[in-house]
């Protein structure tokens, strides 16, 4: 990556590796979802240890929400496009999450919280992409923050694409979060038909695009498409300095990128550590009312 170069430009673009169509699934006491980045994906998406994407025009696929539940180990990070989500959680905060606001909580030692929707009607749509913690993090304390729409920087490009900068940066835009050791990305591009979108990624990060309006065409040459509803995994080209995306029509997609981890992954359920023996730790401590204490 040539830093120097005030574009931003991409000179050669990573190239699409596979396409993910996601499983549908449900959490909590009944949600419908489709889970995008699962288990089985893990390593290849490193740090990234899920994402699930939600919408849907019916109170029944969300209004059970997510009642009380535990996290120990690594961070979530949620995105809400559409709907009102009100959070609660053991160390006493609570926020409502509303239309393109995100809530950044990094569960560290423990957390208790509810996720529960407020509303009774309409659409809900969003995403939660679960981001892992270095060894030496994951029993750091809870940290939680909530980012109103407002708040969250823009990036308008000269061919009108509209940035949301969750994490990271973008072409000089600062984003709202920063991880020192996963150096997440995470960017909502809305683009208009046919404008193209260059982003710098360091070749030994992992990344992918998920589309959720329109499609996209990853790369220049041989350029491959990815329609509304799947997941591309961008290849890891050595010698490719970012990706260049283009629209296909007016298209909305999340695109996500970080630095691996390379630590072992010992997940259950809502505990994710590098050993079983502290999974099961963390089991003995929720049992024992001291996962959040
Ligand atoms: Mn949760």
């Amino acid at each position: 990556m040539n830093n120097a170069d005030p574009t931003h430009n991409v000179e050669r673009s990573r190239s699409l590796e596979r396409l993910v169509a996601g499983i549908p699934t449900s959490d909590g006491a009944g949600v419908k979802l489709t889970r995008v980045l699962t288990h089985e994906l893990q390593r290849r998406l490193d740090p990234f240890l899920m994402l699930d994407a939600f919408g849907s025009d019916s109170a029944d696929d969300y209004i059970a929400g997510f009642p009380s539940h535990p996290h120990r180990g690594f961070e979530t990070v949620t995105y809400m496009i559409a709907g009102r989500m009100r959070h609660r959680d053991s160390a006493g905060h609570e926020g409502l999450l509303e239309n393109g606001g995100v809530q950044w909580m990094t569960a560290g030692r423990g957390i208790i919280h509810s996720e529960m929707p407020e509303q009774e009607q309409g659409r809900m749509e969003g995403f939660q992409l679960w981001l892992n913690l270095p060894s030496g993090e994951k029993m750091r304390p809870a940290w939680y923050r909530d980012i109103k729409a407002g708040e969250l920087p823009h990036y308008l490009s000269a061919q009108g694409v509209d940035a949301t900068v969750i994490a990271g940066a973008t072409h000089g835009t600062e984003g709202a979060v920063s991880r020192e050791h996963t150096e997440p990305l995470y960017l909502d591009l809305a683009m208009p038909a046919g404008a193209r979108f260059d982003q710098r990624l360091p070749a030994g990060h992992n990344a992918f695009v998920y589309v959720y309006r329109g499609a996209l065409e990853v790369g220049t040459d041989h350029a491959r498409r990815v329609d509304a509803g799947r997941m591309g995994i961008l290849g890891n080209d050595a010698a490719a300095d970012g990706v260049v995306l283009r629209a296909a029509g007016d298209t909305r997609a999340l695109l996500i990128a970080g630095r691996p981890l390379r630590e072992p992954i010992a997940q259950y359920g809502p505990f994710v550590m590098n050993t079983r023996e502290q999974v099961e730790q963390a089991m003995e401590d929720y049992r024992n009312g001291r996962l959040a204490a």
